[in-house]
């Protein structure tokens, strides 16, 4: 599997970080971004677990999902653990997150550092 870089989106007219990637930058419209790395590990904000998952989720409910919080950016993803805690050091790892139309979606989740 490839290894993939965790890293945000400066954009280039007014700063703003994002991740994920959006064509146009949120504040300002902007089109040009820049990549900036992400330090390894996050802090979790909040969390929510979600009983009901949509369509094509290989994963047993309750599905975990947090904001992580990388040096004030704040990434959504699913967590690895059920037993989630505000606060907590969780860093990104590349997996499969779920099926959509027979095809494998890759993306990060946060696995708790211990
Ligand atoms: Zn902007």
């Amino acid at each position: 599997m490839v290894e993939q870089k965790f890293v945000a989106y400066k954009c280039r007219s007014c700063g703003r970080v994002m991740n994920p990637k959006h064509d146009r930058c949120l504040t300002c419209k902007g089109m040009e971004f820049d990549e900036i790395e992400l330090p390894k590990v996050g802090k979790l904000v909040t969390y929510t677990k979600l009983y009901a998952l949509p369509q094509g989720i290989e994963a047993l409910p309750p599905l975990t999902l947090g904001i992580v919080d990388f040096d004030g950016v704040r990434v959504l993803g699913q967590l690895t653990t059920d037993e989630p805690a505000i606060g907590m050091s969780l860093r990104p790892v590349w997996g499969k997150i779920r099926k959509l139309n027979d095809k494998d979606i890759y993306g990060f989740k946060f696995e708790p550092v211990s």
